[in-house]
């Protein structure tokens, strides 16, 4: 959405319950500016000679039952999809959720809707122990049209600013 100069960019956040969604938001604690229904954050970044503002979506824990509602989903401008690299079953699921927004969504074509991976917890087993390995992870971000794919800790606040920005460029790319 265009507002003035402005852009305003509509991000939510999809995954199991308990990988990390709100902890990754919270790094962005101190733009938060309101709440309505769904709680979200804003984080601002300068692109180019854009202001870009990224309104990001957070679930309130209904993702336990699949029932987010779709004004949830409505207008999204970009789906982060985020799993935890050490529990299997949060990477088997991103299918599901990646199906689900583009049913609830319902975007104009959704084969080029912008998504952005992330793989988050890298912090908690030092990497040896992992579930899920980062080239099992970009295997199935390239077989989806090339997601692009971030390896994140919200605990250690890594590579999740850097993300966030790869968010806003992938979105604005496909406006
Ligand atoms: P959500 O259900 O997806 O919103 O997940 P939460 O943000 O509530 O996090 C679930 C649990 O995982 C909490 O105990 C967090 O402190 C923990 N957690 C979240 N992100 C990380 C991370 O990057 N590393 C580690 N070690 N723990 C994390
Ligand atoms: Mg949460």
């Amino acid at each position: 959405m265009l507002i003035s100069d402005r852009m305003l960019l509509k991000v939510i956040v999809l995954g199991d319950s308990g990988v990390g969604k709100t902890s990754l938001m919270n790094q962005f604690n101190k733009q938060y500016k309101a709440t309505i229904g769904a709680d979200f954050v804003t984080k601002e970044l300068h692109i180019d000679d854009k202001l870009v503002t990224l309104q990001i979506w957070d679930t309130a824990g209904q993702e336990r039952f699949h029932s987010l509602g779709v004004a949830f989903y409505r207008g999204a401008d970009c789906c982060v999809l985020v799993y935890d690299v050490n529990i299997q079953k949060t990477f088997e699921t991103l299918q599901t959720w990646h199906e689900e927004f583009l049913k609830q969504a319902d975007p104009s074509e959704p084969e080029n809707f912008p998504f952005v991976l992330l793989g988050n917890k890298v912090d908690t087993n030092g990497g040896t122990d992992r579930a899920v390995s980062e080239k099992t992870a970009r295997e199935w971000c390239a077989l989806k049209r090339n997601i692009p794919y971030f390896e994140t800790s919200a605990k250690e606040n890594y590579n999740v600013d850097e993300a966030f920005l790869c968010v806003a460029k992938t979105a604005l790319a496909s406006e």
